[in-house]
């Protein structure tokens, strides 16, 4: 089967032709939306990553498409809807890294409320060894709200346990028996969870429940001077309310991994070229360099996945996913957000 895989590092690239020599790789660097001139008649199945947007004008260019093969664990870059109507089935890698992802949600925590890019930054650049100025605060005894209590979220819950936190969540669906073994409550609305953590950890896939969560309506009703951390998707957060929330003191920090309109800061060029750029895209891109600056905000570039063992897990899936399509019998289907 012809396989058109998009934006492999060349170790992937080995992995993929290693583990699946039956089948014939075509890799494409670039994002699908931008590979205009990659199509295809014969191919199958069609691999991506996050910015990779998949929708009808990329499906048409591969008329005998069955599966789209998602290196992630969320889907919201793929148009299901789209996909759907076409029989296309979409594939994804559902648990590969709630380890890793946990733990980069609280390396951002931790930078901020222990000031390490500020220290680091002055041990550096001024060759001060002094404390002064550089005081944080303890995890201890502070109210972790993890909204989103799916694989990635249990996974702060439990290193939240281990650093002495008090631990309130939010979903829709409520899982007891984990709260009793673990040690959490759930809040009964969501508002109740905003105000009362010192610290909120995002664990919520971004879909149309998600988008924009914590907005202007809500921003207000944060606990004030909690620190905001994302590492889920950057539209569940409406970028302008983070803003304002600095501004007034409504969150004293922000770790994040993801942003709305994140893809325009991978390539500035599409924002340049797109014929009618819409006002709030603008806002949010300009809003995204506020971020970048601001000092009590520490961004990363979505980088959360990024660990040596969760790649190697999120190929090892992938390779089942694709041999599960050859074979008629997919896995990993995902149904719908
Ligand atoms: P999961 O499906 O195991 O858990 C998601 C949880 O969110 C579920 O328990 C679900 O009930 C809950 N939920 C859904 N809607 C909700 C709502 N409106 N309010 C509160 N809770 C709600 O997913 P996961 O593996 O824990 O991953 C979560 C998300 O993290 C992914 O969808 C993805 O967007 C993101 N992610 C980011 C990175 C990264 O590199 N930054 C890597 C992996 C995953």
């Amino acid at each position: 089967m012809k396989i058109i895989s998009f934006s492999n590092e060349e170790w992937e690239k080995d992995f993929l032709s290693k583990h699946l020599p039956a089948h014939t790789f075509i890799f494409v660097d670039g994002f699908m939306q931008d590979r205009t001139d990659v199509s295809d008649p014969d191919a199958e199945i069609v691999s991506v990553f996050v910015s990779s947007h998949v929708g009808a004008t990329e499906m048409d260019r591969f008329p005998s498409l069955k599966c789209i093969v998602t290196r992630s664990t969320g889907f919201d870059h793929i148009d299901l809807a789209e996909a759907l109507k076409r029989g296309v089935v979409v594939s994804n890698v559902p648990t590969y890294g709630e380890n890793s992802v946990a733990e980069m949600a609280f390396a951002l925590l931790l930078a901020l409320s222990r000031r390490i890019y500020d220290s680091y930054k002055q041990v550096v650049e001024t060759s001060s060894f002094s404390p002064k100025g550089l005081t944080g605060f303890d995890l201890k005894g502070k109210t972790l709200g993890v909204v989103g209590t799916g694989h990635i979220g249990v996974y702060a819950i439990k290193i939240g346990k281990g650093f002495g936190m008090d631990i309130v969540a939010y979903d829709p669906f409520k899982n007891d028996a984990l709260a009793n073994e673990l040690g959490f409550r759930y809040v009964g609305s969501f508002d109740e969870l905003l105000g009362m953590s010192d610290v909120i950890t995002l664990h919520v896939p971004h879909n149309e429940h998600t988008h924009h969560m914590i907005n202007m309506d809500n921003i207000e009703k944060i606990k004030k001077g909690a620190v905001l951390i994302n590492t889920a998707r950057g539209p569940v957060v409406e970028t302008i309310a983070m803003v304002k929330a600095l501004e007034e003191g409504i969150l004293a920090g922000a770790g994040l991994d993801v942003l709305e309109e994140e893809d325009f800061l991978l390539d500035e060029d599409a924002l340049l070229h797109m014929e009618h750029p819409n006002g709030e895209k603008l806002k949010n891109v300009l809003a995204n360099q506020y971020l970048i600056d601001h000092p009590r905000v520490i961004v990363t570039p979505h980088n959360a996945f990024n660990t040596k063992e969760a790649l190697e897990r999120i190929l090892a899936v992938t390779v089942e996913n694709i041999e599960a399509c050859v074979s008629g019998a997919p896995k990993n289907v995902v149904k719908s957000s």
